[in-house]
């Protein structure tokens, strides 16, 4: 067999890989997505070669892993596309989002249309987590622990070949941490926290940073704006943020939430099942409702004059700065210094994200120069595994040979493992016989 990188080697976004067998009669990618920057780039899979994908597995909701689904259809290719139910859900609010976003920008050719996104819809098939499958392969998903819904995909072929998705190793207030008893030979893992200095302090340690943060700013009349992923980090942050001002360590103030973070919010709540059980019990068990505390106040561009009259935490997409609702709060709030932005997530580089976590002062929004003036700060509260956590999930895998580490920019961990294991750091479009 062999398998070919059209994205996501030594870059986070645009995931996407090819694996197939010797002839070419059955194959399947896994991932799909785009990479959202100053502009967006797409999987590097020629138009006809992407005709002859008869599989796709998505390993969770974000764009990064999903976002090239409906191009996919745009051109005729027509693949059997699986993926476990809380994905699918958050999959159709995130396609929806992103063909609006795609069609109200000026002056771009349309590449897909409202029914693609349909298409992609229509035709995705849901799998439970260890729910095996078979479709050229012998397939399974287990949970990675990143966002809700999230898989490692595991094909049952030549002792196990794996992708790992993006995992995270620890309990987080939504999800369990990583499947650990992973068997396979080959795995295709993460890389995103590759760097020897990667390393996320405690959820503890960081929070209580968070919260210091935070009151300073209120205190002193200001706004903390924290932008985030639609899914995942905003909806960990948002519960956390609502349970320390419960408990009176987070001064009382008003907590907006804006973008595609509310809508996630619903799908959080109809799939609790797929939940930790701490959470899991609150929802179904009790009448407590953490994702619509009275704490959360829902904003539109209509009522965002309401949000700065008084101090307040605005989370709000998108998490490195590359469109949405973020830009108006840092256009009105970034010149005054009683005002906070926190980075609570991965900057990737060529974002704007990037560009202001590491200290620009002078940044264009929307063809308009703004001067920062306002506090920047980075408190890491990731759903990523760290550098350590990485190499932890690494030794964990059962009857592993071959390593290729993907969805990253730093390749220290290849130094660390290399001497266990044959490590592979792909370009992109090379191809490699498994
Ligand atoms: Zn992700
Ligand atoms: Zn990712």
């Amino acid at each position: 067999m062999r398998i070919t990188f059209y994205g996501g080697a030594q870059e986070v976004g645009r995931m996407c890989m090819l694996l197939e067998d010797a002839n070419s009669t059955r194959n399947v990618m896994f991932d799909c997505g785009i990479k959202l920057g100053e502009k967006t780039e797409y999987p590097l899979i020629h138009d006809d070669e992407l005709r002859r994908v008869r599989n796709i597995t998505i390993s969770h909701a974000h764009m990064d892993h999903t976002g090239y689904l409906p191009h996919v259809y745009a051109k005729g290719a027509k693949p059997k596309i699986f993926m476990t139910k809380p994905t699918r859900d958050l999959v159709g609010v995130l396609l929806a989002d992103y063909y609006r976003i795609h069609h109200g920008e000026r002056e771009q050719r349309k590449l897909f249309s409202m029914k693609d996104v349909d298409g992609v819809m229509k035709d995705s098939q849901m799998k439970e987590f260890n729910e095996e499958f078979i479709s050229d392969f012998k397939m399974r998903f287990l949970p990675s622990g990143h966002i809700l819904g999230s898989a490692v995909t595991l094909i049952e072929e030549k002792g196990g070949i794996a992708f790992s998705g993006d995992i995270c190793m620890r309990k987080t207030r939504l999800l369990d941490p990583c499947y650990k008893d992973l068997h396979a030979n080959t795995l295709m893992v993460e890389s995103t926290y590759g760097g020897k200095e990667d390393s996320i302090p405690s959820y503890k340690e960081s929070y209580q940073k968070l919260i210091k943060i935070i009151n300073e700013t209120l205190d002193q009349g200001g706004h903390v704006i924290i932008p985030s992923f639609a899914v995942g980090r905003a909806q960990e942050i948002l519960l956390a943020l609502d349970d320390y001002m419960k408990s009176g360590l987070l001064r009382p103030s008003r907590i907006f939430i804006e973008g595609m973070i509310g809508k996630a919010m619903k799908i959080h709540r109809h799939n609790a099942y797929y939940a930790n059980d701490e959470l899991k019990k609150r929802i179904l068990m009790s009448e407590d409702d953490p994702f619509n505390s009275k704490n959360f106040y829902h904003s539109r561009s209509k009522t965002r004059e309401d949000v700065m009259k008084e101090p307040s935490i605005i989370v709000t997409t998108s998490g490195m700065l590359s469109g949405g609702p973020v830009l108006f709060y840092l256009q009105r709030l970034g010149n005054d210094p009683k005002n906070t932005i926190v980075f609570v997530g991965y900057q990737a580089e060529g974002t704007l994200g990037r560009k202001v976590a590491s200290g620009e002062k002078k940044i264009m929004i929307n063809e308009q120069e703004i001067e920062l003036k306002m506090r920047v700060e980075q408190v890491r509260i990731s759903g990523h595994a760290d550098f350590n956590e990485l190499l932890q999930f690494i030794n964990s895998v059962k009857g592993l040979k071959k390593v290729f580490l993907v969805h990253g920019e730093k390749t220290d961990l290849k130094d660390a493992i290399e001497k266990k294991y044959e490590v592979i750091v792909p370009r992109l479009l090379e191809t490699y016989s498994i």
